[in-house]
């Protein structure tokens, strides 16, 4: 029947992360245990204080609709934030709320993209950013980073691939899938290259609270005098353990913001009202408080860190932000399998970690880098020290070319 599917729709890539899950749900199901290093989520409870807030919002009877893109209280709470944290200005009618920050990816994208306009996406880049422009109708152009580089876009790489039909830069600090972390100078190398260029300039920062070392930046801030093709997209899923309360939100020039919410009015309208006090409780949480879980976090890096060092043909360099890690593996690319397989590529090696490791990972070839793997260490601690024992033992199985 699949007739019946748009164009728009068979645009977009089966995502591989998808196979990947149910064949780990599968697998769990017949008794296994599998361990995931898959998924983008952290194990860390919502903090108590922004739960409350949830639970204050259903009782008080703040269950109705609320203004397309956000309460009055939230907007306030995350001006404060982005004058806080960022020394950013922003007016209500500049902040929009909505489903997670992968809404307001997607309603930028469908309010400026249209068909032969290019978006520039740096990659590995989170596997959502290119399917999300192939339904806008735009093509994605994606720009090569490396491991040399910090997987950091250098200016040279980024006025290479600025063309007149450029219409947007995606930039994602820290990022996803590799945990780089772009410093204020390198921002304000890459904005150099666009001041003279029309295109937006998108700065996905929902990773900004998971640094570990080295400062957050952002590029509102570096070039204010390019606020006005500027759009931030934050929100509270990654920093505050709660990607299933579903809120994220973005600032920027008051015409994208005003298109974004005529697009939201006709899709999901407002983001959960309850959602929203809660969000607006954690964007005002003293980042003090966050503090013991970071250390918690970076202290998980650094066991991933270790093990990889154990792992013949595996090699990576200690990511300075967010909760992944992105090693190459081209070293072990032809390498034999006990069972006699060889392993050709980054999805055949994830098969064989899911298979001998009973470990998930991601092969890098779903964010457009293949060679590599991404490990999310956002599991516990006793969970993620036996995943590094299992994947260390299963690839010191594996006889190298
Ligand atoms: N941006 C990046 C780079 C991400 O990795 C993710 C989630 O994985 C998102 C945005 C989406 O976050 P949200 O849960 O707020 O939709």
């Amino acid at each position: 029947m699949t007739e019946y599917l748009s164009k728009r729709l068979s645009a977009v890539r089966p995502p591989q992360t998808i196979a990947l899950a149910l064949k780990v749900q599968q697998m769990k199901a017949e008794g296994h245990d599998i361990i995931s290093l898959g998924q983008g989520e952290l194990d860390f409870a919502t903090p108590e204080h922004v739960a409350e807030a949830g639970i204050k919002a259903i009782r008080d009877g703040q269950t109705k609709y609320t203004a397309v893109a956000g309460t009055p209280e939230l907007k306030a709470a995350i001006a404060r934030k982005l004058k806080r944290d960022n020394g950013l200005d922003y007016e209500p009618a500049q902040i929009i709320a909505g489903t997670g920050a992968k809404q307001l990816v997607f309603n930028a994208m469908m309010a400026t993209v249209d068909a032969g306009d290019d978006v520039v996406i740096p990659v590995p880049a989170w596997v959502s950013y290119p399917d999300i422009v192939r339904l806008a109708g735009g093509n994605p152009i994606l720009v090569p980073m490396t491991a040399a580089d910090g997987w950091k876009l250098t200016p040279d790489a980024l006025a290479a691939a600025l063309t007149p039909a450029t219409k947007w830069v995606m930039l994602n600090s820290p990022g996803n899938p590799t945990g780089a972390l772009y410093t204020a100078e390198e921002l304000a190398a890459l904005c150099d290259v666009l001041r003279d260029h029309h295109a937006l300039i998108m700065a996905d920062d929902i990773y900004e609270l998971i640094v570990h070392e080295g400062s957050f930046a952002t590029p509102a801030a570096v070039a204010p005098d390019m606020v006005d093709r500027i759009l931030t997209v934050n929100g509270v899923s990654k920093g505050f353990a709660m990607t299933g309360w579903r809120l994220g939100y973005a600032a920027g020039p008051a015409w994208l913001v005003r298109a974004m919410d005529i697009l939201q009015s006709q899709s999901t309208s407002n983001p959960s009202t309850i959602s929203q006090a809660a969000a607006a409780a954690a964007l005002d949480t003293d980042p003090a408080e966050l503090q013991p879980r970071l250390t918690r976090l970076t202290a998980r890096r650094d066991m991933v860190m270790e093990a990889i060092a154990k792992m013949p043909g595996v090699e990576a360099a200690t990511p300075p932000a967010s909760f992944y890690v992105f090693p190459s593996v081209e070293g072990l690319m032809g390498a034999r399998t006990p069972e006699g397989g060889v392993i050709e590529n980054d999805m055949d090696l994830s098969n064989y970690i899911l298979a001998a490791a009973r470990v998930a990972v991601v092969p890098g070839s779903a964010f457009d880098m293949p060679g590599h793997l991404r490990l999310a260490y956002a599991l516990s601690e006793d969970r993620l020290a036996e995943a590094m024992d299992r994947m260390v033992t299963a690839l010191s199985a594996l006889e190298l070319p």
